[in-house]
């Protein structure tokens, strides 16, 4: 055992008041791995509340245990959730490493009185926690939240560890942060995890279907929409965009999870190696970037837009007007060319 995990490992062994709080906007991993994290330490008779800074995709409120996850944005919850975070011994930050991930709560999070914690696979975190627990090479935050339980309990098995519940959590974050066991994030040891989970009574096709094969037709008829009018390819820089006004979302009466992973198409296009996705929303521009192989998309965002995340996928904003914004790209494309022709 490192010595994070001995300190983490003594201070458990003591019930505490703990909250646990993920990145905005959370997706399956953020959500699935703080709510396979809570249930261990529920089970370990600690008082655990979750937070999550804003709403979050339809298709994942049958994760178990969303019912009692708390929205900070949300009005009538602002309130207690300050009280849970004033009372909190411990903060557990999962799937970010950087406050702003929180959107408005990360000030909250940042004042607060409690230990603080990361559990992360993100690049270049910043150092608000007390323990670490941050591996860049974890294909997702719930595989190194799996880690982490088999460290702190040595020598029981898997299946007297991680109940059903548990194991479906934990799975959608490795599933879905993995494209589906597709991307090169995927080792033996993400493998053996899920082979572990699997073990403990895991039904993986329903997990899969339950979040893909989910969605409201609109998402569909949207996805059809976008695929066949928005998506340009501009194959002199190997790249694809799309651009989405809020007057469009509106008009198909899109909410925040019904984008999600709609830039992962632009890739599906032969000779394809950079995606990027524009989306206005409430007076701003989100960015979503994907790429392939050795082009690193974490560099233009962090660099142009605001963000970062993973080399080869990221996210960042933008104040200005969606148009100028995506000008600002496209005006970035020609110094990107040669990173943009060498990827194999
Ligand atoms: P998505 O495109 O799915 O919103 O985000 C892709 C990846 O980029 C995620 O892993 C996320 O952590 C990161 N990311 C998205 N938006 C931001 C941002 O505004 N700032 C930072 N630092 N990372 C972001
Ligand atoms: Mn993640």
């Amino acid at each position: 055992m490192n010595q994070t995990v001995e300190e983490l490992a003594a201070f458990l062994s003591l019930p505490h008041k703990i909250v646990i709080t993920m990145h905005r906007d959370p997706d399956a991993d953020a959500l699935g791995s703080s709510l396979g994290w809570g249930r261990y330490l529920s089970k370990k008779g600690h008082e655990v509340t979750i937070i999550s800074p804003t709403d979050y995709s339809a298709n994942l409120r049958w994760l178990p245990g969303m019912e009692d996850v708390l929205i900070y944005e949300n009005g009538t919850q602002q309130a207690i959730c300050k009280k849970k975070i004033d009372q909190a011994e411990l903060i557990c930050c999962l799937d970010f490493s950087v406050l702003s991930r929180l959107k408005d709560l990360g000030k909250v999070v940042q004042d607060a009185g409690a230990i603080k914690m990361m559990i992360d696979h993100h690049l270049e975190p910043e150092h608000f926690a007390k323990w670490m627990i941050w591996d860049t090479q974890a294909a997702a935050t719930a595989q190194l939240v799996f880690a982490l339980i088999k460290e702190l309990e040595p020598g029981v098995l898997v299946k007297d560890l991680i109940d059903e519940k548990q194991a479906q959590c934990l799975y959608a974050g490795i599933m879905t942060d993995t494209g589906s066991f597709r991307h090169p994030n995927v080792t033996p040891d993400v493998h053996l995890a899920v082979a572990d989970l699997m073990l403990a009574g895991l039904d993986t096709s329903r997990i899969h279907r339950l979040i893909y094969d989910n969605a409201p037709l609109s998402r569909l008829q949207f996805l059809g929409y976008v695929l066949s009018q928005k998506l340009i390819v501009l194959p002199e820089f190997r790249t694809a965009y799309m651009v989405l006004t809020e007057a469009e979302l509106a008009r198909f009466n899109s909410s925040t999870g019904e984008t999600e992973g709609i830039v992962n198409y632009g890739l599906q296009v032969e000779n394809v190696v950079m995606s990027a996705l524009f989306i206005e929303r409430k007076g701003e521009v989100k960015i979503s970037f994907r790429s392939v192989g050795t082009f690193s998309v974490r560099d233009l965002a962090s660099g142009h837009f605001s963000g970062g995340g993973h080399k080869n996928a990221s996210g960042g904003r933008s104040e200005l007007s969606i148009t100028d914004t995506v000008n600002k790209f496209l005006s970035i494309l020609p110094e990107q060319k040669e990173a943009l022709l060498s990827v194999d």
